[in-house]
């Protein structure tokens, strides 16, 4: 299939990550069904996409009409068939639990059409192992959007061993169609994007630990030397330090010892420092 003919996409969880990519996909053209497992997390996500779409216009981004025809073209539902009926596109970005989200994909093929491409926002999950619960693993791929969706540029797409060339084919174009800068990844662990990410992130917490500079001297290296928009350890005091533990326990145990988290990075979890969060990390963000 074309991208240009995905008409109908599905969109499974509401939460951060759902509502951006059905208001991206909502923006493409396409019609988007936001679907949620009760009233309220899908009344929040809803209320996101008219927060966004209102700061858009505010922005001048786009004009009234533009944002209320997007906005028109995304309903809610509380029923997962009647969501997925009828979509050509089915997008899950429910919580990052493997047997959840093969559960949700189950129910998914049961329910949608066989031309429907399935793909899941997952950040670190095998593609590979989600996909060992479908029927149809060939038309199943990662799409791992970037938190907020509607405006970061990036679309890793996670390509699994049974993940067919076609499907591989409408993913970039459906990426070009989203106005996302599409990367083709193998599915390995941490994918490009969090596996790179994490190491330089590692290597900065290291040289806080080894006293090398203070961590506002590490993140402005990063950013004046090197443009990044954001220096690692303030990233990861907005991702959340356990967070990037969780990940680096898990890179560690797929990729090898070079993701061991340092030490402190331990002790900061184990004392509650987990970032802006709970108002502490590698800054002060209690003000
Ligand atoms: P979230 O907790 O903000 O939202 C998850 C939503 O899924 C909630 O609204 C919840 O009610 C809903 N949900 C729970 N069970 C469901 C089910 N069975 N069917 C449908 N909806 C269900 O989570 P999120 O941050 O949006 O993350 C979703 C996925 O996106 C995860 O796989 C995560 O790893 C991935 N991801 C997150 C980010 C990020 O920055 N937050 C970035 C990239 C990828």
């Amino acid at each position: 299939m074309d991208a240009k003919e995905l008409k109908k996409a599905a969109v499974l969880g509401a939460g951060t990550m759902g509502n951006g990519i059905a208001q991206v996909c909502a923006q493409a053209g396409m019609e988007v069904v936001l679907f949620d497992i009760a009233d309220e997390p899908l009344a929040r996500g809803l209320a996101n996409i008219d927060r966004m779409l209102a700061k858009g216009v505010e922005r001048g981004k786009m004009n009234h009409v533009d944002a209320e025809a997007v906005r028109a073209r995304v309903s809610g539902s509380t029923l997962l068939p009647e969501a997925v009926t009828d979509c050509d596109l089915v997008i899950e970005a429910v919580p990052e639990r493997l047997e959840l989200k093969q559960v949700v994909f189950r129910k998914v093929e049961a329910a949608a059409p066989e031309r429907a491409i399935l793909a899941s926002n997952t950040s670190s999950l095998s593609i590979n192992k989600i996909a060992d619960a479908l029927d149809f693993p060939q038309r199943f791929l990662g799409l791992h959007f970037f938190n907020p969706v509607p405006i970061m540029k990036l679309l890793e797409i996670v390509v699994g061993e049974k993940t067919s060339d076609e499907v591989l084919s409408c993913a970039r174009g459906l990426s070009d169609r989203l106005s996302k800068d599409g990367i083709v990844v193998k599915d390995a662990p941490g994918f490009a994007s969090s596996r790179l990410g994490l190491a330089i992130g590692l290597e900065a917490m290291r040289m806080v630990e080894e006293g090398v500079a203070s961590a506002a001297d590490i993140d402005t290296a990063m950013v004046r030397g090197y443009g990044f928009p954001m220096g690692p350890l303030k990233l990861t005091d907005l991702v959340g330090l356990d967070v990037r533990l969780g990940i680096s326990e898990y890179l560690a145990s797929t990729l090898g010892p070079r993701f061991d988290p340092p030490k402190l990075l331990r002790e900061m979890v184990a004392t509650g420092k987990l970032g802006k969060k709970s108002g502490r990390g590698f800054y002060d963000w209690s003000e």
